[in-house]
């Protein structure tokens, strides 16, 4: 008390006494007031740092790699259509266009309480439908062709006629008709016979006589209506069925083509043995925002048989470095975006009717095609924009795993010969039920047909491939401490630093190689081990001389000599640890056991 008072007495006194007290405390409210208004700032900028869209459940099966392209997502988790919401919202079409919004393919951004609402209805269609729902269906779009593209001369007169078929089921109002309109605004009226909507037996009340209205007054649209929920492929075959152009066009209901789309397209179907698809550009599923996807690219599958893109092979790259404006071949389409001329499509039998819902016709179809003496191609020249969904939104009618698993029993049992095998083994409960497909009428096409094999598919259109064969080795590469090789990583196809691995069983597909007459250690989804600066990587398989190891007794040496080492850390088995390359010597950690396993 005495020190205190002594304290204020000697810097003040009286009335000085208060007003100093009055700017402390003011200091302090100041100090205050900044810490809390900074702390403010930080939380904002987070939450807009981190798209809103990174909140929802994270699908380890669905990535968008470096380069910009969003790998298709292989097995889809069912969407629940709508959780909790309303009737009422469910129902609604809440088109309601804001000048500007989306033009030029721009991404729509949202404000905090918009945010809101968008996460809320996102389960609806899996996609940012409060953005879609701001951006004119008309809007403009830049032209994303190369040069080489832009100055191709198409005869239009010699052009065969397109019939575009667009399925769906619940679609949002403004994506369907973004897409029929896009197709309106940019395809040459001559070239442009009809567009057939086929309407997948939705029970979205915006999607009945709203939708009729709508398209009433556009020429050349008409909507078929399936009384029954059929899936996709049944969908397609309606419409392919009422189809009285030369040419089938089909599209998914999300999508928007941009300027010189079609002549590219027509031009190579007329050809006759062409299944041809367009270059499938990004749509946002948040922005709505059209961005170019890899320049090059390919589809593949896994083999879990779970689509794939990929990069093309050095031979297509080079062809296409050479002549870009002419499509290139790839091992399989995505399915959801290629046109191919009528007669083709029925000769080589549609589509597997008995395919339901959603699935692995994209990989029937592939094989079918260049199996059965027809060709699958991509054209660079004709873009169009595809929104690509991290999950699907529909509901599937006995469960996501009875419809995609009976949909790829019966490719696989058809078109796979030995790599079935491999397939069901491996998917026991894909397995389980191949012997329950009826598919007599399918084998009997490709009877009929004379198709070629599955093993000449993989030698002759896929060259690259990553699965096992009669010439490869397969099986557990197990070093002596007790770990394997495999990739850790949780992200399909991109790879990173290598690690020992638990050895898991025979059935453990992430601990199981292909070692190739040539050297290559080859996993699942295309990766290479490689000797990389310092540590061994998984990379995708190329013809670098690093992806290299040659089998030396019980070692496996790079070119330079050096010996694939485990490189303890703290276990004991190297499990965790990381695989490099070093003099070899006598020691355990570079020890490696082959143990074969029967791949079918
Ligand atoms: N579709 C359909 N019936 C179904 C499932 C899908 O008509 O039971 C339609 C869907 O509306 C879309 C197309 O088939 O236009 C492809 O489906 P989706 O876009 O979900 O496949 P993805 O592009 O994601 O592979
Ligand atoms: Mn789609």
């Amino acid at each position: 008390m005495f020190v205190k008072k002594d304290f204020w007495s000697l810097l003040c006194r009286g009335r000085k006494k208060k007003i100093v007290t009055l700017v402390l405390i003011l200091l302090f409210l100041l100090n205050a007031m900044f810490y809390v208004s900074i702390e403010l700032y930080n939380t904002i900028k987070k939450r807009t740092n981190n798209s809103w869209m990174d909140s929802l459940r994270y699908d380890p099966d669905s990535y968008v790699d470096s380069s910009g392209m969003r790998v298709i997502v292989g097995h889809y988790v069912g969407g629940n259509s709508g959780g909790n919401l309303s009737a009422e919202t469910i129902n609604s079409n809440n088109y309601n266009p804001i000048k500007g919004a989306g033009e030029g393919g721009r991404p729509v951004q949202m404000s905090q309480r918009e945010i809101i609402t968008a996460r809320e209805l996102y389960s609806l269609h899996s996609y940012n439908i409060l953005v879609s729902d701001k951006i004119s269906i008309n809007r403009s779009l830049p032209d994303m062709r190369s040069e080489s593209c832009k100055n191709v001369v198409y005869e239009i007169e010699n052009l065969p006629t397109a019939s575009v078929i667009i399925v769906f089921h619940n679609e949002a109002w403004s994506t369907l008709m973004r897409t029929v309109m896009s197709a309106i605004l940019r395809s040459p009226p001559v070239l442009l016979k009809e567009i057939i909507l086929v309407d997948d037996a939705s029970d979205r009340k915006y999607l009945g006589k709203e939708l009729e209205d709508a398209v009433s007054g556009l020429d050349k649209v008409q909507i078929i209506r399936s009384a029954n929920r059929t899936g996709l492929v049944g969908a397609r075959l309606m419409g392919a069925r009422a189809a009285t152009g030369n040419v089938l066009v089909f599209l998914d209901a999300h999508c928007e083509v941009t300027t010189g789309w079609l002549e590219p397209l027509l031009d190579r179907a007329g050809s006759d043995d062409v299944f041809i698809c367009p270059h499938i550009d990004l749509l946002s599923d948040d922005t709505l925002a059209y961005t170019k996807s890899i320049d090059a690219h390919w589809g593949a599958f896994s083999w879990r048989l779970h689509f794939r893109w990929l990069m093309p092979s050095n031979e297509v790259l080079m062809i296409k470095a050479k002549n870009p404006s002419k499509s290139y071949p790839t091992p399989a389409m995505a399915g959801g975006l290629f046109a191919v001329r009528k007669s083709l499509f029925w000769r080589l039998g549609g589509y597997d009717e008995g395919m339901v819902i959603w699935g692995a016709e994209n990989l029937e179809l592939s094989w079918r095609a260049w199996q059965c003496g027809a060709r699958v191609e991509i054209t660079s020249c004709s873009r169009v924009g595809h929104i690509f969904r991290r999950h699907s939104p529909y509901k599937y009618p006995g469960g996501v795993a009875k419809v995609l698993n009976s949909n790829l029993a019966r490719a696989a049992t058809v078109w796979m010969d030995e790599w079935a095998e491999f397939f069901f083994k491996f998917n026991p409960s894909v397995g389980n039920i191949r012997d329950k497909q009826n598919v007599a009428e399918r084998y009997e096409i490709r009877k009929n047909l004379k198709c070629k094999s599955f093993k000449w598919y993989l030698e002759n259109v896929w060259p690259q491939h990553f699965f096992p064969t009669d010439e490869r080795w397969f099986g557990r590469i197990k070093n002596e401490k007790g770990s394997c090789l495999g990739v850790a990583s949780s992200t399909p196809g991109l790879g990173g630093p290598a690690s020992g691995v638990g050895c898991g069983g025979d059935l453990d597909l992430e601990r199981l190689v292909v070692y190739t007459p040539e050297g290559k250690i080859m996993a699942d989804e295309g990766l290479c081990l490689e000797q990389g600066n310092g540590r061994a990587v998984w990379k995708s398989c190329s013809d670098s001389k690093k992806q290299i190891w040659e089998q030396s007794g019980p070692r496996l040496k790079t070119v330079d000599g050096l010996c694939l080492s485990v490189v303890l850390n703290e276990s004991k088995d190297g499990i965790g640890d990381p695989l490099t390359s070093k003099r070899c010597m006598n020691d355990d950690k570079q020890i490696w056991h082959f143990e074969r396993v029967p791949w079918r």
